[in-house]
């Protein structure tokens, strides 16, 4: 089988939790077999439902006191336990903070081959052959895990979701797991109601090129109008024009949102390792010359304070049309 950690984003599943589904299933295909997933924590039942929508054949939702604040000693040992009596062949995580956290150890556990940060299906499952992105997105690695088992982490975004309903066996267990390790004094949760950055279909981001923080209502707009969660290049975190948590790049958030926009960014080699997983990338930069459209799919030349008012009016009248 293999095991799709699907995580509980605090008694809820989001996109990222069905795209692992998906995910996982797609390979179960591959391998003629099936998806067990396993969702830590306490959780409505009509959350779990949902998973049956895509692929998950039998799901465990493991329940413990001790799997709250998050450990990921602890997380991996419900992990473990769960693995250790089903015939898991290959393990799958996103690729985020909570995934990033498990996957290793339990490579570790079942000395399984990693290859994490992954945006694509294997070419084959037996041996597990994945090609990934290397170098910031400049090269391609086709990795073979010679290892029994296999642990992969998605990339966010990159896989989409793709409903292959199926009949779904929910059993709950009660599980004795060690105490965590830590203590949380303090949580601040953002209320802002914002899109969050790594789960953002589209990003608009704007670089040095938007001269100062005075000008970035229209990108604001622009992204309101699409939905979108708004990003920036590190001198203008730097800067302060824009919160150190838009940063995206080699030193702040790796993103693969499906569109990125990039508006007055130069295209740096370490912001583009950020954001080369981006499905499609849209560059508006006045210097024709620039290294992002060596990169983007689609690029504008032009002066993003003319071109954003454009693409709003373009926006809204669509928009309209559509309503
Ligand atoms: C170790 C290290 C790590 C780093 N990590 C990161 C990272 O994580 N993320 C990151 O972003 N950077 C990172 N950097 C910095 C990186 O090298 C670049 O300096 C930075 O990405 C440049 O930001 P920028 O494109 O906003 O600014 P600039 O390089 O100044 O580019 C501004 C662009 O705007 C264009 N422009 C100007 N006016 C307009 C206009 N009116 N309309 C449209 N376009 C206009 C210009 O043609 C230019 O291309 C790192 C650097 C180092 C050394």
């Amino acid at each position: 089988m293999i095991l799709a950690y699907i995580q509980n984003f605090d008694g809820k599943l989001k996109k990222a939790s069905f795209e692992i589904a998906s995910y996982a299933a797609a390979i179960a295909k591959m391998a003629n077999t099936e998806v067990l997933g396993i969702v830590l924590g306490q959780i409505p039942d009509d959350q779990l439902q949902k998973l049956s929508q895509y692929g998950v054949n039998k799901l465990v939702n493991v329940t413990s006191p001790n799997l709250e604040p998050f450990d990921p000693k602890v997380y991996t040992e419900a992990v473990a336990k769960i693995a250790e009596n089903n015939q898991i062949t290959g393990f799958v995580f996103i690729n985020n903070n909570e995934g990033r956290a498990i996957a290793p150890r339990i490579a570790a556990r079942f000395k399984a081959g990693i290859v994490s940060a992954v945006t694509q299906l294997p070419e084959s499952v037996n041996p597990l052959t994945i090609t990934k992105k290397v170098f910031t997105g400049k090269a391609f690695a086709k990795t073979i895990v010679k290892s029994d088992k296999f642990v992969i982490t998605l990339f966010q975004n990159s896989y989409g979701l793709q409903e292959v309903p199926v009949d779904m066996t929910i059993e709950k267990i009660e599980l004795d797991l060690p105490q965590p390790a830590i203590t949380v004094i303090e949580k601040n949760v953002d209320i802002s109601g914002k899109i969050p950055l790594t789960e953002a279909e589209i990003v608009v981001s704007g670089g040095r090129g938007m001269k100062g923080p005075e000008y970035w209502g229209p990108l604001e707009e622009f992204a309101r109008l699409l939905g979108a969660a708004t990003a920036c290049s590190r001198p203008v975190a730097d800067e302060g024009w824009r919160p150190a948590s838009e940063h995206v790049g080699q030193t702040g958030k790796i993103i693969a949102p499906t569109v990125y926009f990039a508006f007055g960014i130069s295209g740096a080699i370490q912001h583009i390792g950020g954001v080369s997983n981006s499905k499609y990338i849209v560059a508006v930069n006045i210097d024709k010359d620039a290294p992002i459209f060596e990169v983007a799919d689609y690029g504008i030349v032009g002066d993003a304070h003319k071109i954003l008012p454009e693409l709003i009016e373009a926006v809204k009248k669509l928009k309209q049309s559509d309503s």
